[in-house]
C-alpha cells in the first residue's frame, strides 16, 4: 500500500450479521446474498466468499458485468442478475450460469434470436412484478397472459417470482400492505396459469428483518449483511457495521485570521486556526455534500471546512496535530465513532449510498478475526 487512504472490511462482522439474520428468518426462506455494486463497497468477490460461508444459498448482482466477476472468481451459488439484460446477452448469462429477471413478453421474443428452443442450456429466469414500486416489472394481468406462454417453453425454469417494496424503511405500513395484497394477487394469476415457480420472494433487508414472516421462500438481503438497518424498527436484532475508512495528516499550517481555505474561498478562518490537509477527495466517493461534516483525528472531532477537491480537503482542528496522524472518516478511534448513519444523516442519503461510492481508488484492507488478511485496490490484489 502506498497511499495513505483505505478502507478496512472486516469480514468476520459480515459474516456474524449474516449468521444472526439467518436466525432471524423462518427456516424454510432461502437468504440471498445482494453484493450488487462491489458489495456496497465492501468488495464483491471477498464478501461473495464470506457470505456463502456463512450460509447464503443465492447471491445477487445489478448487473451482468457483476455478475461474470462473481461466478469467474469460482464461486458455484446460483446468481441472480436484478436489472433485465439486453437479449443478446442471453448466451453469455448462459456460458456463466447466470439467473435473470425478465419484465417483459417482447423480451423473449427478442431473446429467442439468440437463444433457439432446442439448444441444450436451460434458462433460469425469475419474474419480477411491479406492485407500486414504479420501476421495472409487471402491472398488469394481461402483461402476465402475455409472458406465459414463453415461461411455458421447455427451455425455460421459472426459478422465481417476485417483486420489490418501496417503503419497508417507513414506520407507516399502509403502503407495504397494498404492495402485499396486489403481490398475493398476483400469485394467483401465476397459479391460475398452472407454471412452477420455485421461489416467490418479496422482501429486501428492512422488510424482513421487520416481518419475517413475509418473507416467502426466500428474502433478498443487501443492506443487512452490511450491518445497515433502521435500529428503531427492528429492535430485536444487533448488527453491526463492517466498514471503516481512515487516512493520514498530510500537511498541519497555521493560518491567520481572515485567511481563506479551499476553492472559491469557501472558507475563512475566524480566529488563527491550525488547518490540516487529508488526501481524501471526491474522486475517492468523499462527495463535495460531505463539507462540514466531522472527522475524527486521533479521536478528536474535527469538521471538515471548505470546498472538498478531487483528491484533498482540509480540517479545521482544535490543536496541532502531527503530520502523519490518522484521520478516521468512518468508524473508531479511541473512544470516539464517526458512524455512517451520522454522515448519512449530514448528506440526507442512507448509509449505502456512502460506501457504494467509495471509488477504487480507495485500497480496501481485509479484516479477519481481527488481524489483517489481504488487501484488493482494483485488479491488484496482494496477500500477506
Ligand atoms: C438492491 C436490491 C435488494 C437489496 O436491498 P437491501 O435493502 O439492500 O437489502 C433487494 N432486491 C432488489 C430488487 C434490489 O434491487
Amino acid at each position: 500500500m502506498y497511499r495513505d487512504t483505505w478502507a478496512e472490511i472486516d469480514l468476520t462482522q459480515i459474516r456474524e450479521n449474516i449468521i444472526e439474520i439467518r436466525k432471524f428468518l423462518p427456516r424454510s426462506t432461502k437468504l440471498m446474498a445482494v453484493v450488487k455494486a462491489n458489495a456496497y463497497g465492501h468488495g464483491d468477490i471477498e464478501t461473495a466468499k464470506e457470505a456463502v460461508e456463512a450460509g447464503a444459498d443465492y447471491l445477487a448482482c445489478a448487473f451482468i458485468e457483476e455478475a461474470i466477476r462473481i461466478r469467474n472468481a469460482g464461486l458455484q451459488q446460483p446468481i441472480l442478475i436484478l436489472t433485465p439484460i439486453r437479449p443478446e446477452l442471453v448466451p453469455l448469462a448462459l456460458e456463466h450460469d447466470l439467473m435473470l429477471t425478465v419484465t417483459q413478453a417482447s423480451w423473449f421474443h427478442e431473446m429467442r434470436k439468440y437463444k433457439p428452443i432446442h439448444t441444450p442450456h436451460k434458462l433460469s429466469v425469475h419474474v419480477k412484478m411491479d406492485t407500486g414500486l414504479g420501476r421495472i416489472g409487471i402491472r398488469t394481468q394481461e402483461e402476465w397472459l402475455e409472458m406465459v406462454p414463453w415461461l411455458r417453453a421447455p427451455d425455460v425454469v421459472v426459478d422465481g417470482f417476485y417483486t420489490h417494496f418501496a417503503t419497508a424503511g417507513e414506520a407507516d405500513n399502509r403502503y407495504l400492505q397494498l404492495q402485499i395484497q396486489r403481490f398475493l394477487e398476483m400469485k394467483e394469476w401465476s397459479s391460475i396459469s398452472r407454471i412452477p415457480i420455485n421461489h416467490y420472494h418479496c422482501a429486501g433487508s428492512v422488510a424482513a428483518l421487520r416481518f419475517p414472516e413475509l418473507c416467502m421462500d426466500m428474502a433478498r438481503i443487501g443492506a443487512a449483511i452490511y450491518g445497515f438497518y433502521p435500529e428503531k424498527l427492528v429492535p430485536n436484532i444487533q448488527l453491526k457495521p463492517a466498514f471503516s475508512m481512515h487516512s493520514r495528516l498530510l500537511q498541519m499550517k497555521k493560518l491567520k485570521e481572515g485567511e481563506y481555505v479551499g476553492y472559491n474561498n469557501a472558507y475563512q478562518t475566524d480566529s488563527d486556526q491550525w488547518i490540516g490537509t487529508v488526501p481524501i477527495g471526491y474522486a475517492d466517493g468523499w462527495s463535495q455534500r460531505m463539507q462540514n461534516s466531522e472527522v475524527l483525528v486521533e479521536g478528536v472531532r474535527a469538521k471538515i471546512i471548505g470546498k472538498i477537491s478531487m483528491d484533498q480537503l482540509m480540517v479545521k482542528l482544535p490543536m496541532y496535530f502531527p503530520e502523519g496522524s490518522k484521520v478516521t472518516f468512518v468508524g473508531y478511534s479511541g473512544d470516539q465513532e464517526i458512524q455512517i448513519q451520522e454522515l448519512a444523516n449530514h448528506i440526507g442519503g442512507v448509509s449505502q449510498e456512502i460506501t457504494s461510492s467509495i471509488t477504487d481508488r480507495v485500497l480496501r484492507i481485509y479484516k479477519e478475526g481481527g488481524g489483517v488478511h489481504h488487501e484488493i485496490t482494483g485488479s491488484r490484489t496482494k496477500t500477506y
